[in-house]
């Protein structure tokens, strides 16, 4: 079969390679979409994560059809149309049996420490299949809409996490794909405005184009447009939905009192430590949060959601592209260009 494999900084190698062998406890799945993220990008540019010396194929956030199943798994058949989940766990400690896999000390996920979704066909492990993280899709979902469950139920836990409720004024800062999540999430939770800033004028316009009740604000003015349209009470909440320091400082200056902030886009390694005025949280009564990847229940809840049609993630693929053109996708989306790519199998 075809994969794509990443054997090191900006070295991502097409090659012909066995179809994974699966033991009676696991499954197999024909990929046939399967969406390049951040963490991706991160990979291509800095090489494997962990320790591994072994190329990997990356690709987490995966849909495709059951192609086949070990001898002694009951539940999943042959020709069915899945979305899999990347994160699961030991499946015995407290965290696993919270329904918290993602947090398992042992965690493991799909394309990330073992292989992933960049690939014609991909084996999932025993453990993954027992905990439930091959998910058969409803007809009115298709499978790029599936895959992106994936990074929509990050988005999700967020909103679990610090909540938004009726009336809220939120700012997303992030225009890029996971910015405009939050915004859909954020309206859907009956927020009463939802702002969003960018440094990208091309990321504000299209964030303007598909969600036109969203109120963008320029980065230049973006002090005073803030005080203006909340007549000065600043916001409820801001989230953080982009990979800068600076932003995450700035989160402080533009949320109000007993308001909220959620720390969602991770930093680089190294430049994570961000300066914060502590008596800002304690004087405007805050609460800070932060959150990563999801439970299982909550990336089976984004299925429901998006094939129910109540919130709409297909605008967001603005790119499409087969196996082959990998690097070049992927050097695409480094380079902030356009939202979702999807590699199609
Ligand atoms: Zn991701
Ligand atoms: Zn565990």
């Amino acid at each position: 079969m075809k994969a794509a494999r990443l054997y090191g900084i900006e070295d991502i190698r097409v090659e012909d390679i066995p179809i994974p062998e699966i033991n009676e406890d696991e499954v197999l799945i024909k990929v046939k979409a399967s969406f390049i993220c951040g963490t991706d990008v991160r990979f291509y540019k800095n090489g494997l994560p962990g320790n591994s010396d072994q190329p990997l194929v990356a690709g987490h956030e995966i849909a495709g059809v059951v192609e086949k199943v070990g001898a002694r798994i009951k539940g999943y058949a042959v020709g069915t149309r899945v979305g899999v989940a990347p994160n699961y766990g030991c499946g015995v400690c407290d965290l696993c049996t919270s329904g918290n896999s993602h947090m398992c000390l042992e965690s493991e996920a799909l394309g990330v420490s073992v292989d992933g979704g960049f690939a014609e066909y991909m084996r999932v492990p025993a453990a993954a299949v027992a905990q439930g993280n091959i998910s058969p899709l409803e007809d009115s979902i298709s499978f790029e809409e599936a895959a992106l469950a994936e990074p929509l139920s990050c988005v999700y836990n967020a909103y679990e996490k610090i909540g938004i409720y009726p009336g809220d004024h939120v700012l997303v800062i992030g225009a890029g794909p996971i910015g405009l999540m939050h915004i859909r999430v954020a309206f859907l939770a009956g927020a009463a405005a939802v702002y969003v800033t960018d440094l990208s004028e091309d990321r504000l316009a299209l964030a303007k184009k598909l969600i036109p009740e969203v109120t963008v604000l320029k980065n230049e003015t973006l002090d005073e447009d803030i005080k203006k349209y909340t007549g000065g009470r600043l916001m409820n909440l801001v989230i953080t939905a982009a990979s800068v320091s600076v932003i995450q400082e700035s989160a402080f200056k533009y949320v109000g009192l007993d308001g909220r902030v959620m720390f969602f886009g991770g930093l680089p390694k190294g430049k994570s430590i961000v300066k914060l005025d502590t008596n800002e949280i304690h004087y405007k009564q805050l609460t800070v949060a932060g959150t990563t990847r999801q439970s299982l229940r909550q990336y089976r809840l984004c299925l429901k959601l998006i094939a129910s049609g109540r919130l709409k993630v297909s605008d967001l693929v603005t790119a499409s592209a087969p196996l082959d053109d990998i690097n070049s996708i992927i050097a695409n989306v480094a380079a902030g260009k356009g939202l979702k790519s999807v590699i199609t199998i």
